[in-house]
C-alpha cells in the first residue's frame, strides 16, 4: 500500500534493523524501543489491523507467533519472559495501520499496561 511505513521497510525503499525474513512475514527492531529487544512482526500482507483478520488469515497470524517464540527464545528471553502486543485502533495507541506484533523483553514488564 502507497504511504504505508511498513510496506516501504518490506520494500526496502525505508532502512530497518531486520532481524528474520520469511515468505510471509518479517520482523526488525522498533525504531523507539520500549526493552532491551523490542521488535515489530508484521505480515509481508499488507493488513491495515486486527479489525480486518478473517478466518482466512488464521494461519498466518499463528506463524506471527511462531515467529516472536523464536525471535524470544533466540534472545535468551523464553524463560525470563516477554510480552507480544497488538494495539488496536486509537485507545489503544495504534500509531501504523500496518498490522504488527510487539514483542518485549529484557525488563520487566509492568502490568496493568498504561
Ligand atoms: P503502534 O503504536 O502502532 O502499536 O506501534 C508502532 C511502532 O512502530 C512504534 O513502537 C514505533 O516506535 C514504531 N515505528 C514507527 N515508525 C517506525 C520506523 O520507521 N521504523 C521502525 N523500525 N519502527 C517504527
Ligand atoms: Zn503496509
Amino acid at each position: 500500500m502507497v504511504d504505508c511505513i511498513f510496506c516501504k521497510i518490506r520494500d526496502g525503499a525505508i532502512g530497518a534493523d531486520v532481524i528474520h525474513t520469511d515468505a510471509e512475514a518479517l520482523a526488525f527492531r522498533d525504531l523507539n524501543p520500549q526493552a532491551p529487544l523490542h521488535a515489530l512482526i508484521i505480515p509481508r500482507r499488507h493488513i491495515a489491523s486486527l479489525n480486518d483478520l478473517t478466518t482466512e488469515d488464521n494461519a498466518l497470524v499463528g506463524h506471527l507467533f511462531q515467529v516472536a517464540q523464536s525471535l524470544a527464545r533466540s534472545a535468551g528471553y523464553a524463560e525470563s519472559g516477554y510480552r507480544t502486543v497488538f494495539n488496536t485502533g486509537p485507545h489503544a495507541g495504534q500509531s501504523v495501520h500496518h498490522i504488527h506484533l510487539h514483542v518485549l523483553a529484557g525488563r520487566h514488564l509492568g502490568w496493568p499496561p498504561g
